[in-house]
Parts: C-alpha cells; structure tokens; sequence
C-alpha cells in the first residue's frame, strides 16, 4: 500500500464540528483553526439537540455545511453505561443517524464519523485490526453504547454504497489532553493519575495508591494528535472500512503511574492497590493501515502528559471547573 494523495479542505469551506464542547471536537476545531480553517460551524447541545430530527435536518438545511465531523456523543464510564442502557443506546443511535441522513439529505461533500475502541469485540485478538469489528461478543457492561457507535460506523460505509456519499469513519484509542475529566473516581486513568500525584506532591503525602497489579497494558493518544489525524483522513482517505488511529505504542499502568510521577514532579512510593479490578490485560489497536496509507502520530506519551499536565495546572489556577 502506498501513501494515499492529498486533496486538501479549501480553507475557506465550511465545516460543521459537531460535538466542539467535548475533549475531541474541542481539539478538531483547535486543529481546524490551526491550519487556517475559520469557517466553522458549530453548535452546542443546548442550540442544537442532535436527538431532535427535525431540528437537526433544519440546521443542516439551512447552513449547508461541505464538511462534517461527528464528534458528538454521550458518553461515559462503565458504571454509568451499565446504569442506563436505553439511554445510552437512543440517543447514541439518534445522533448517528440523524447527523447521517441529514448530512446526506444537505449534500454534505465529505464527513467524518468518531467511533471508540470499546466498541470491539470484548476478546478481540491484540493488536485489534480494523477487520476485528462485528466478529464477536461485545463487552456487556457498554453494549448499548457500543451497538449504536457500530450502527453509525456502517452507516457511513452503507451511505458510502448506495449513494456514493465521501463518509469515512475513524476509530480512536484511549485519549487523553485538554478537556479530559479529572474527576478522582470517574476518569479514566491518566487524568486520574495526574491528580493523585499532584495532589500527593502538594500534601507531601510518602505514597500515592495505584489501582490493581500495574501490570495492564493500554495504548494512549494525546486528543490534538489525535485531532491532527483527523483532519489527515479527511483530507486523505476514502473507504467503506473504517480506520484505527493511535499510536500503535503501549506501556503497562506500572509505566504509566512512573512517567506521571515523573512529569509532576513527585518523588514518593508508588504502591499498587491489587483488590481493585484489572480490567482487560491488555488493549491495543493494530496501526497498521493508516501507516502505510501514510499518517504517523508526532506527539508521544511523555510530550501528551507534559503538556496535558500544564493544561490541568491552568485550569486549578483559573478555578473555572469543578474538579
Ligand atoms: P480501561 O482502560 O477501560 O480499563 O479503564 P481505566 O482507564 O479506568 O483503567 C485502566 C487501568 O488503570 C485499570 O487496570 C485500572 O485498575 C488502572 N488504574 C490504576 N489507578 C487508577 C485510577 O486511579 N483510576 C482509574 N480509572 N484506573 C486506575
């Protein structure tokens, strides 16, 4: 396979970001403007309910948007998304197909729809190709979550069969950057990392406690990488499969729980808490495809925490979230 041409987004056109609030459309519309797109469109939930047909085929009618991004979802951990399936299943699916079909309808010129890796088969080979998709049992605790996302990712691939419309679908890692939520017992790993170790660092506490063996492995990509790779399909890939997009690379949370204290600053214990859960061994997505097609990922772990922990320390100064 060789690297795929590029045909470039006029930097004049105009693009839709839906979703801008959340951690991945807040770095695609940073990306966006960073390379000199300004002709935004974008909508928060509250102006624009995407659950709402009508109102979303209107907006799309009306603003006759070339570009699309998906980044819109409701989203959430694995207590939340055990709690309230039908929820979590409707309004996902919702949004997917009404942003589609409305897109479709407002002759969207190309568009790009967000899925997740926990929509994979729960025992997926690793790394996980993008082949692995619909070839096995899901994980129970994010079914709903996981059967719409898949309903939106074939979608774009149907739309793409019966009306030949340029909708493309990406499959992010685990992601973390700017707008991550560092809720102490909601967030996912790294965010809550970063504020153990610096909350252990300000209170001179000798330890700070780590989830489970240490011993899982997981892959993490910094959101404005992510976003740069984003708007690199968009420009360069067309396809009914889907493509992951990570960095390929893993390290145990053992690591993980090192380089933080390392970006942080803190110089105590670090100490596994084995009664807490694992969860699965290990999580990687296969990169191959997007490689070879010519998309790399710049920005490593250690840059991602350094300047996720900068962003972290602006927000405790400005006081402006809860957290
Ligand atoms: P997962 O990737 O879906 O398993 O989700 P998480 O990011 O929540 O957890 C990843 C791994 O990090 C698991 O093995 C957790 O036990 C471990 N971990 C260690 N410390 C923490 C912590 O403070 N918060 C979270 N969420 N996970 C932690």
């Amino acid at each position: 396979m060789s690297a795929l041409p590029r045909i470039p987004i006029p930097r004049e056109a105009k693009i839709w970001v839906a979703g801008h609030n959340g951690m991945v459309g807040g770095a695609i519309v940073r990306k966006l403007r960073e390379i000199g797109c300004d002709n935004l469109v974008l909508r928060s939930s509250k102006e624009l309910d995407l659950t709402d047909q009508r109102a979303t085929f209107d907006f799309l009618q009306s603003e006759k948007p070339e570009y699309a991004f998906i980044a819109a979802a409701k989203v959430g951990g694995i207590w939340a998304n055990s709690q309230a399936p039908a929820e979590f299943g409707w309004i996902n699916l919702a949004i997917a197909t009404n942003a589609i079909h409305g897109a479709h309808l407002a002759g969207v010129r190309k568009l790009l729809y967000l899925g997740s890796s926990c929509i994979y088969p729960r025992l997926a080979p690793q790394p996980i190709r993008e082949s692995d998709l619909l070839t096995g049992a899901l994980e129970p605790t994010n079914e709903a979550y996981a059967v719409a996302k898949i309903a939106g990712l074939r979608l774009c691939a149907w739309y793409r069969r019966q009306y030949g419309d340029d909708f493309i679908a990406a499959m992010p890692t685990n992601l973390f950057g700017p707008g991550d939520n560092f809720h102490p017992e909601k967030s996912h790993v790294l965010p809550a990392l970063i504020r153990k170790f610096h909350e252990a660092k300000l209170s001179g506490a000798p330890e700070v406690i780590v989830w489970g063996s240490g011993r899982p492995l997981r892959e993490f990509h910094y959101v404005d990488d992510l976003a740069d790779g984003l708007v690199w399909l968009m420009e360069h890939y067309s396809g009914e499969e889907h493509r992951n997009i990570g960095t390929g690379e893993e390290v145990s949370i053992a690591q993980l729980a090192k380089m933080v204290a390392e970006t942080v600053g803190y110089s105590g214990r670090i100490v596994f808490d084995p009664s807490k859960p694992d969860g699965t061994p290990r999580k990687l997505m296969d990169c191959s495809k997007i490689h070879a097609e010519g998309w790399h990922h710049r920005i490593g772990l250690r840059e991602g925490l350094e300047k996720t922990y900068a962003w972290f320390l602006e927000q405790k100064e400005s006081g402006l979230r809860g957290w």
